[in-house]
């Protein structure tokens, strides 16, 4: 087969710094925050990534009310307040906010009084992103490709397909934890196309990853299929989306979001931490920690009657 010219690859090429990187499309992802990225090989958590943030978080966890949706904020004079959809309340005097931007954006918390226009800006300029995931299990080790006779195990590898057309464009890494199985990954338009599909797109996804997989092994690597799992991040009513992604000229926003809104309303998460991390672990984790040392601070000097500042 001829070799494809840059060119042809030139697609694929945007579908890497875009959708599969930002989750969204180039022309609506912001290029300082691409080329502020911080990117690297991921480290993956056998268990799942719920029992890590279970087993980091144990000695909080007697105090986490889980399945209960906050659906609005009150804060003033009397201090803050804190509604779930079974109308319990929180009463408080700060409260810390680590929602995603996809369920700030969706008004599923009524903030009152509302927030004030530069936080609304900062949400809207910050808007989520799609990235999914097909975990395809294998009963063999004979359907990964190999590069030139090597293993391409835990390499970022990008599949092109038809490379006049973008519909089965994808990123693949394989043999994660020595397992023989392929995390196939689906970003931006395309993902959120799929994710609309029957079975939140289940179905397509799974037939998308197991023709690039035997187009690359050129073998049949759906006769070694034993199980497809999927991820539909965009209908999820808890995230909204994957992870936020810059909007092209408001990366600065970021800082925005973060900034407590009368000393008494903080937020965190993702989406409030520079570009470097943007939308990962470490930026949520940032995030938290510059978030709550603000709160504490704010407490403490208030504790001493001092305005915090
Ligand atoms: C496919 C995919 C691949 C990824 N890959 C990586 C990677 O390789 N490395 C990496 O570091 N990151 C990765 N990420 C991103 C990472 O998962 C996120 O950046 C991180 O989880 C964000 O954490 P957070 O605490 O800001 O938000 P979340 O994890 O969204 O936490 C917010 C919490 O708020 C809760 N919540 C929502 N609404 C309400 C409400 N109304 N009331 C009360 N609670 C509510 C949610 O249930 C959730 O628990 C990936 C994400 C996706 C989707």
């Amino acid at each position: 087969m001829e070799e494809p010219s840059f060119k042809d690859l030139l697609q694929l090429v945007a579908m890497n710094s875009g959708p599969l990187e930002s989750a969204v499309e180039l022309d609506r992802s912001s290029s300082l925050e691409s080329a502020k990225f911080a990117a690297g090989a991921d480290v993956l958590v056998k268990e799942g990534y719920g029992t890590f943030v279970e087993a980091f978080g144990q000695e909080v966890m007697p105090h986490v009310r889980l399945n209960a949706p906050v659906t609005k904020i009150s804060y003033g004079a009397s201090g803050v307040s804190v509604e779930t959809a079974t109308k319990e309340r929180f009463k408080g005097r700060k409260v810390l906010v680590t929602v995603s931007t996809g369920v700030l954006a969706s008004g599923k918390i009524a903030f009152e009084p509302a927030l004030p226009a530069d936080k609304r800006e900062a949400i809207a300029g910050l808007p989520m992103g799609l990235l999914n995931k097909v975990i395809l299990e294998f009963s063999t080790a004979d359907v990964f490709p190999e590069d030139d006779g090597a293993a391409l195990d835990n390499t970022w590898v990008l599949y092109g397909g038809d490379l006049g057309s973008r519909e089965d464009d994808m990123a693949f890494v394989f043999r994660p934890m020595d397992t023989n199985t392929a995390i196939g990954f689906f970003g931006g338009d395309r993902a959120w196309e799929l994710e609309k599909q029957p079975g939140r797109g289940k179905d397509a996804m799974t037939k998308l990853a197991v023709t690039a997989m035997s187009a690359m092994c050129k073998c049949d690597a759906g006769k070694a299929l034993v199980k497809s799992r999927t991820t539909a991040w965009g209908s999820e009513s808890w995230t909204h989306g994957a992870y936020s992604a810059a909007l092209p000229g408001k990366s600065a926003m970021r800082g925005v979001l973060a900034k407590p809104v009368a000393h008494q309303v903080y937020f965190a998460g993702e989406a409030c931490y520079n570009a470097t991390y943007n939308g990962s672990f470490a930026a949520a984790y940032n995030s938290a920690i510059q978030a709550s040392y603000t709160l504490l601070r704010c407490l403490k000097r208030e504790d001493g009657g001092a305005p915090c500042k």
